[in-house]
């Protein structure tokens, strides 16, 4: 045998056994895109027993195998039809030119006049060339195990055309006959195996062709439950489902108890499905297994509009249930039926699965999260009261303590002049219980928001001044360096609170004597306050925690200096509150200087240029 022989043989054998496998895929599953296989596999097999019957030349077998290659382009361009869409008038063109060309070589028989040939030239090189760009541009417009597939189609429309190119320059060119047709056999065997591995891989190299996107999105699986929220999960799970089965749309119906709905689509666009037996996706939730249909629309035509207008004409639909939970149901969607296969049931129910845990881990990561914010709240809250009964209980103790010695002096010795010491001893530690009350519930306002109050045209320059004369001693003069008001839109008690924290800080905080500084300046769009002291500064480990509720420095105790870690806590509140920033420059041992930068609304800033 010689090897152009083996080449033909090889051919015929390729043809027939794609002929039977897709022949029997049409009798088990009789869908349209399977019959068109079918019959477009069909006409090469009739081919290949024809010129094993007898040599095709001259005779009606001749004709016969001459119609058969002419059917070619139309079956293809059917096939297109099938994986994409092919306008109904080009359709119905091919169907007529067939027609004609069919009725022509079989009235005309041997002597064909140029027009005719010329007729049939044009169809062939059309609708061939059709074939080849469809296939093309579908491969470029689909990913994953489709591209591939439409790859493969157009290699073998592709070949298809060589074929009819060799077989051309066969005849014109009969010194090279040989040389031509073994060329045009090899053309036709790669275009049936194309074809084959296009239209109908067989699920090995289907699961091979799936395996890079399916990879792709199970590794990411593992981060998905950590991202911002269930939206987004849900957003990548559709898109890692749709690239492992080839098909351009996925969607997530989540189950909704409280409307006992599945609900598609993120918030703006949520569409709530209420699972029925009609619908392929009720029936997946229902029963609890995945479903396929190849025409949606038809399944439901109560909802075919909105169906078509998804572009959802075949649908597998997954449910994702977790420990007998239903959490919903993934569906995976395509224009067209062929670009899924039955065994693509299995893989949406994997993926569903897989979305499962996604979504379980999720609910553990928030169930999670929920139970460390309550911790958090319970601890804050032993904070908060362990911190509050400490600091009252001294100003307590001292208040009862002088109430009772006062009582026993009066009961005493009725007559006596009023203990005015005393009197105004229960009277200071009356007010420190104030204070300390009042900085209890401003830190409460603080972590509400609600710590700024109405607003009205505010001199920093004159706060600075009161405070100042207020605090500072002999010890501890308190100096104010200001060029004239600086006025800005501030709440005004607020304001007074926030400059009174600061300097009684710089004053309490300063136990060796010590000018305490307060300097009061506007820049261009804002308005400056810094309180400078030569304190026992701030320990560096604790500079980026001193404005934190409850954090005290390392280097101060209750005993030496009284207080509960709330001024600065509340400082920072309203400053920000006023939209501006506070921060601290601070050597320990050498003193700290506090900063404050506060905007100024528009039309303040002419107020103090005035
Ligand atoms: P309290 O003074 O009641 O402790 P604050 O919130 O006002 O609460 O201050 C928090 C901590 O910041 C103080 O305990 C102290 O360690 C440190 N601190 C605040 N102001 C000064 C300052 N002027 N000099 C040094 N340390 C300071």
């Amino acid at each position: 045998m010689t090897a152009e022989q083996l080449v033909q043989y090889l051919s015929w054998a390729t043809y027939i056994t794609i002929f039977v496998i897709v022949a029997l895929k049409a009798v088990r599953n009789p869908r349209r895109a399977n019959i068109d296989i079918a019959l477009f596999f069909s006409l090469p097999m009739l081919i290949v027993i024809i010129a094993l019957l007898a040599p095709p030349t001259g005779s009606l077998l001749s004709y016969l195998t001459v119609i058969l290659l002419l059917a070619l382009p139309y079956m293809l361009i059917r096939l297109v039809d099938d994986f994409a869409d092919v306008p109904k008038w080009l359709l119905y063109t091919s169907e007529v030119l067939l027609a004609l060309i069919v009725v022509g070589t079989v009235a005309l028989g041997s002597k064909q006049p140029d027009w005719f040939v010329t007729v049939e030239l044009f169809y062939l090189i059309v609708f061939l060339a059709y074939g080849v760009l469809a296939f093309v541009q579908q491969s470029q417009r689909s990913s994953g195990v489709t591209r591939r597939r439409m790859r493969s189609a157009a290699a073998g429309s592709i070949a298809l055309c060589l074929v009819f190119v060799f077989s051309g320059l066969a005849r014109a060119a009969p010194p090279f006959a040989g040389l031509w047709v073994t060329l045009s056999d090899l053309a036709s065997l790669a275009s049936g195996i194309s074809y084959f591995l296009g239209f109908t891989p067989p699920e090995l190299l289907r699961r091979a062709w799936q395996e890079p996107e399916l990879r792709a999105f199970l590794g990411r699986a593992a981060s998905l439950p950590r991202l911002p929220d269930t939206q987004a999960i849900v957003a990548e799970m559709e898109s890692g489902a749709a690239a492992s089965l080839g098909a351009p749309h996925a969607s997530v119906g989540m189950w909704s108890e409280a409307r006992q709905a599945l609900s598609f689509g993120a918030d703006d666009t949520q569409v709530d499905v209420t699972p029925t037996a009609m619908s392929a996706v009720g029936r997946a939730f229902l029963n609890q297994r995945p479903v396929f249909t190849s025409d949606a629309a038809r399944d439901n035509p109560a909802v075919a509009e909105a169906i078509r207008k998804y572009g959802a004409t075949a649908l597998l639909a997954a449910p994702i249930t977790a420990g007998g939970r239903k959490l919903g149901v993934l569906t995976v969607y395509a224009p067209q039926a062929p670009i899924f296969a039955e065994d693509d049931l299995a893989l949406v129910q994997l993926l569903a699965d897989q979305a499962a845990v996604i979504l379980e881990s999720r609910a553990l990561i928030d169930e999670a999260t929920h139970v460390r914010a309550q911790e958090e709240v319970t601890r804050l809250k032993e904070d908060f009261l362990s911190a509050a009964a400490h600091d009252l209980r001294t100003p307590l103790t001292t208040l009862v303590a002088q109430t009772q010695l006062l009582e026993r002096r009066a009961v005493r010795s009725p007559e006596a002049p009023a203990d005015l010491a005393g009197i105004q001893k229960v009277e200071k530690e009356a007010q420190r219980l104030k204070t300390l009350v009042l900085e209890l519930l401003d830190a409460t306002r603080t972590e509400q928001g609600r710590l700024v109050g109405t607003r009205e045209e505010v001199d920093l320059t004159a706060v600075a001044q009161e405070t100042c004369a207020r605090n500072g001693t002999d010890l501890h003069p308190c100096e104010v360096e200001a060029e004239g008001p600086v006025i800005g839109c501030y709440d005004s008690i607020r304001l007074h609170q926030l400059v009174e924290n600061l300097v009684e800080n710089a004053v309490k905080y300063s136990p060796e004597a010590g000018v305490v500084c307060v300097k009061v300046w506007r820049e261009k769009d804002r308005n400056c306050l810094s309180v400078t002291d030569p304190g026992i500064g701030i320990p560096p480990e604790d500079l980026p925690h001193i404005f934190e509720r409850f954090h005290r420095g390392t280097n101060v105790n209750d005993r030496r200096f009284m207080g509960m870690g709330l001024g600065l806590f509340i400082c920072k509140g309203i400053v920000e509150q006023h939209g501006g920033r506070i921060w601290v420059d601070s050597v320990q041992g050498h003193g700290s200087t506090f900063h404050v930068v506060l905007p100024i609304e528009e039309g303040e800033i002419d107020a103090n240029v005035t």
